[in-house]
């Protein structure tokens, strides 16, 4: 497996390919979500790299950058064991040496939701990611539901900068009791692990409701609400059914997709969530 270190050595590295490449960019210590990125990614192109960096520009100051979990050797060892062939894998300052200063401006689609809760956090994400995206030179490349209005950040972002490279949704990867996977879990002490279920049965019940007919926008929203304030760990940061393009949060009836969206902490762990309605 190569392990690539640093911009330059990815252009090295791309230029000996002819063929298809995906990419799939992970801030790292891997799990069965990510795992299905790269499978896909393996079934869908030629070659496919794997990105593993925690990009410290989409951190607020108050965040966890410093204690996010890492294990460079296990997630080295399952992307082997998967077939993947290619690791880019650089350090902070290969990314952002000294002197550096020029960032992606995102639009009125990052402004609410993470975007309010989380300010500067995409411009980080948009700005590392292109920045991926122009060390890897990909075909494609995959990304998973579980973040929602990223995704929608990032397909704007190939859109409105004239990118040549198809960005390919993944279905959010659940736990089998319902809560979606995510590196940040592992912060969760086992009462906290137990009440988060309530998250993944909340957004169900939701859909649920959706598809029995239910079209009021904050009547989901507070039939949600509800169900997570039930929980006394759980501590609402936002509940939202916005439209599923715009994230306009809707005031009313919905009238085709939307997305229903939240950000609850337990204990000092902030967790995220999502269902698409429609
Ligand atoms: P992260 O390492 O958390 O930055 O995530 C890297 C990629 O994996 C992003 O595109 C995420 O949306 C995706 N991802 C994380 N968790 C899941 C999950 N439970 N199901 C599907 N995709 C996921």
């Amino acid at each position: 497996m190569d392990i690539i270190e640093s911009p330059a050595a990815m252009h090295t590295w791309r230029r000996g390919r002819s063929g298809t490449v995906g990419l799939v960019p992970t801030m790292g210590y891997l799990h069965e979500g990510h795992l299905a990125l790269a499978r896909r990614s393996l079934a869908e192109n030629d070659e496919t790299v794997v990105s593993i960096f925690v990009n410290p520009t989409q951190f607020g100051p108050d965040e966890d950058l410093e204690r996010y979990p890492r294990d460079e050797e296990r997630d080295l060892r399952l992307l082997r064991e998967l077939g993947v062939r290619a690791v880019y894998l650089p350090t902070p300052n290969a990314i952002y040496p000294p002197g550096f200063e020029t960032y992606v401006e995102p639009g009125d689609t990052a402004a609410p939701l993470e975007g309010s809760a989380r300010p500067g956090h995409f411009r980080g994400v948009l700005t590392v990611v292109l920045k991926l995206f122009n060390a890897v030179q990909p075909r494609r490349a995959y990304f998973g539901r579980k973040d929602a209005q990223q995704l929608r950040v990032i397909r704007r972002m190939t859109a409105d900068l004239d990118l040549d490279i198809e960005i390919v949704p993944c279905p959010i990867v659940r736990e089998s009791d319902g809560l979606a996977m995510s590196s940040r879990n592992v912060y969760l002490s086992q009462e906290e692990r137990a009440a988060a279920t309530v998250l993944g049965k909340a957004l169900h019940e939701a859909a649920d409701a959706f598809a029995a007919g239910e079209r009021d926008a904050g009547a989901l929203q507070k039939q949600i609400r509800a169900r997570i304030e039930a929980e006394p760990l759980a501590h609402i940061e936002y509940v939202s059914v916005a439209d599923d393009l715009s994230l306009d949060e809707i005031d009313g009836q919905i009238e085709s997709r939307a997305l229903a969206s939240l950000a609850v902490r337990f204990g000092s762990t902030r967790l995220i969530d999502n269902v698409e309605l429609g």
